[in-house]
């Protein structure tokens, strides 16, 4: 139902157009399939990931014989699933916590995508289950991120380890690991500087960073989660790239998705880097964070 809502404008686009390509062509043949391919990539569904569903989809249709553009509705979904997972199993990706001790989830992403929003509605859905949250203010570059991070860490009712602006991101990530040691926290959120201007810089620090935290406590961090904007579009995926590369990135926040019929992205990433999307990002509040479902996000945006 979150989905619905949230995902109102890709869900308008998407099966609006899928509708009325149903209703004019009626018979599966290659137009159909070539406006088809349009409306898939016009959602930034991603040429690659169109082009192998596409070729799927025109199998399944000689496997199981279709004609009638009116049962490509279900076939476009299961597809769209499928190519989704690759070749993981069909489930919900959840976050990987530990049972005992403290789980650092380490975040990253360029500015102004979302990330400290991110952060705090996270530390809000890790609390409402009962978790201990602890936040570190890992960002010492951006003006105002520290206390951005505060006001958040205030809503979500969760403690915000953090130094002077301009101090050493790596001593607030090892005095943040301290911190909820000795308050034992069950997570600890770990924000970071997301300043693309200085690549080199930015990707060392981030190495850095993540040093600390497998000095300081084996096994993690437990999670690296990055933060895209979705309505970025493509220019999302080449940020994801560029960051994966520098690190080791173990799932997706995909902010904004309310803003943009563009929602196909979702699957471009999952499909082109093979990086799960764990959230989506639904809107402004701290509420307006899901666990991300592609089941319900494909059957939704048919809804
Ligand atoms: P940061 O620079 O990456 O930390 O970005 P912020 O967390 O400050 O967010 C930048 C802007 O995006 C703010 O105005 C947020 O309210 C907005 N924002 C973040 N996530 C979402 C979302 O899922 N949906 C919408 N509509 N806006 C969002």
């Amino acid at each position: 139902k979150k989905y619905k809502q949230g995902m109102e404008k890709t869900r308008h686009s998407f099966s609006g157009k899928i509708n009325d390509l149903i209703a004019r062509y009626r018979k599966v043949d290659e137009d159909f399939f070539e406006e088809l391919e349009e409306v898939l990539i016009s959602a930034d569904v991603g040429v690659n990931t169109v082009m192998s569903l596409v070729d799927e989809l025109k199998m399944e249709v000689k496997r199981q014989n279709i004609k009638d553009t009116k049962e490509m509705k279900d076939v476009i979904s299961e597809k769209l699933v499928e190519i989704y997972y690759g070749d993981d199993d069909e489930e919900v990706e959840e976050l990987n916590l530990q049972e005992d001790g403290l789980s650092v989830i380490l975040v990253v992403g360029v500015n102004g995508v979302g990330k400290t929003t991110s952060i705090g509605k996270l530390a809000h859905q890790l609390k409402r289950e009962g978790k201990n949250v602890v936040l570190a203010a890992g960002d010492t570059f951006r003006a105002g991120a520290i206390e951005q991070l505060d006001i958040w860490g205030e809503r979500a009712d969760a403690d915000v380890i953090k130094q002077s602006e301009g101090s050493d991101p790596a001593a607030v990530i090892f005095d943040g690991i301290k911190s909820a040691k000795s308050r034992n926290a069950d997570v600890l959120i770990c924000d970071t500087a997301g300043r693309l201007q200085n690549k080199v810089n930015l990707m060392n620090e981030l190495a850095k960073v993540k040093r600390v935290i497998e000095r300081e406590i084996p096994g993690a961090p437990h999670e690296v989660l990055m933060v895209l904007d979705a309505t970025t579009g493509q220019n999302a995926l080449s940020q994801a790239k560029t960051f994966s590369e520098a690190t080791d990135v173990s799932g997706i926040v995909l902010t904004k998705l309310d803003g943009t019929a563009k929602g196909g992205i979702v699957l471009a990433i999952r499909n082109e880097l093979q990086i799960p999307v764990k959230f989506a990002g639904l809107g402004e509040k701290i509420e307006d964070l899901q666990k991300f479902d592609a089941h319900a996000f494909v059957y939704g945006l048919f809804a």
